[in-house]
């Protein structure tokens, strides 16, 4: 599976409709200071099922929604949509029919937020797998926020192995079985 666009919509400071072709060999952002780098990787993580507002730079989960400039009102709404190609077939069974998968999240302003796949309402947790099973997430240690590497050397082993077991793709494995504990 692979992640080929991001279309945003009211998501930050991206209020106009704007797509990202994400190509392969794209390993950076670089642009001026304030333009919308981190935003735009925010936008991949909380697609993916993001829920820590904080670790997005926000004191609420609405925070995400664009809240107006000098010139223009904010947003009641945002939305974020991955694009994966899934020619290869490798997603979980339930999402396996379709070469190209739409993965859209949509917060509404007070009222929270929903996923879909092509359309169809899915849960968090359905996200969540689908993610790990690929190997990547809103947690992923394939996505490099400024700090992480100083972390990751600097963590107890336990969380160095988990971040090992990301990147290894058998976290979802793991959320299964914690769930059938529960059961
Ligand atoms: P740097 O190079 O400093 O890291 P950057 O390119 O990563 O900058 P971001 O942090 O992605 O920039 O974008 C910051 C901009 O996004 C700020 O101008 C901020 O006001 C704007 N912004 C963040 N959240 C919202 C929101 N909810 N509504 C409108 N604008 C927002
Ligand atoms: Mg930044």
């Amino acid at each position: 599976m692979q992640i080929t666009r991001l279309r945003l919509l009211g998501f930050k400071s991206f209020v106009e409709p704007t797509e990202l072709l994400v190509e392969p060999g794209l390993t950076g952002v670089v642009g001026p200071n304030g333009c919308g780098k981190s935003n735009l990787l925010e936008a991949l993580r909380w697609a993916m099922g993001e829920t820590s507002y904080k670790s997005m730079r926000g004191a609420a989960m609405d925070d995400v929604i664009f809240a107006g400039a000098q010139d223009r009102p904010g947003r009641n709404s945002a939305e974020v949509t991955l694009f994966i190609d899934n020619s290869a077939r490798k997603a979980p069974a339930e999402f396996n029919d379709d070469d190209v998968l739409e993965v859209t999240r949509r917060i509404e302003r007070e009222a929270g937020s929903a996923y879909k796949v092509n359309g169809r309402d899915v849960r968090a947790r359905d996200i969540r797998l689908l993610f790990e099973d690929a190997a990547t997430g809103a947690r992923s240690p394939a996505l490099v926020q400024q700090g992480r590497i100083g972390e990751i050397v600097n963590s107890a082993p336990q969380e160095r192995r988990r971040v090992l077991e990301d990147a290894a793709g058998i976290a979802g494995l793991h959320s299964r079985r914690h769930e059938a504990e529960l059961r």
